[in-house]
């Protein structure tokens, strides 16, 4: 009774770069947006966050 179980691939996504990072077994066909390991999308992500922050604290 398990036949109707079906696995899809979910994808992890670079924000920065768009270049797939990996894949994951779920239920349901997503995409997931996180950081690759590239120094340039680390420092991106970084310079973002500090932004974030600044805006956040006027
Ligand atoms: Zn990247």
């Amino acid at each position: 009774m398990t036949d109707n179980i079906r696995v899809a691939m979910g994808t992890i996504v670079c924000k920065c770069c768009g270049k797939q990072i990996d894949s994951v077994a779920t239920k349901k066909v997503v995409v997931y947006y996180s950081t690759c390991k590239q120094q340039q999308c680390i420092d991106q992500v970084s310079l973002l966050n500090d932004n974030k922050s600044k805006v956040l604290s006027y």
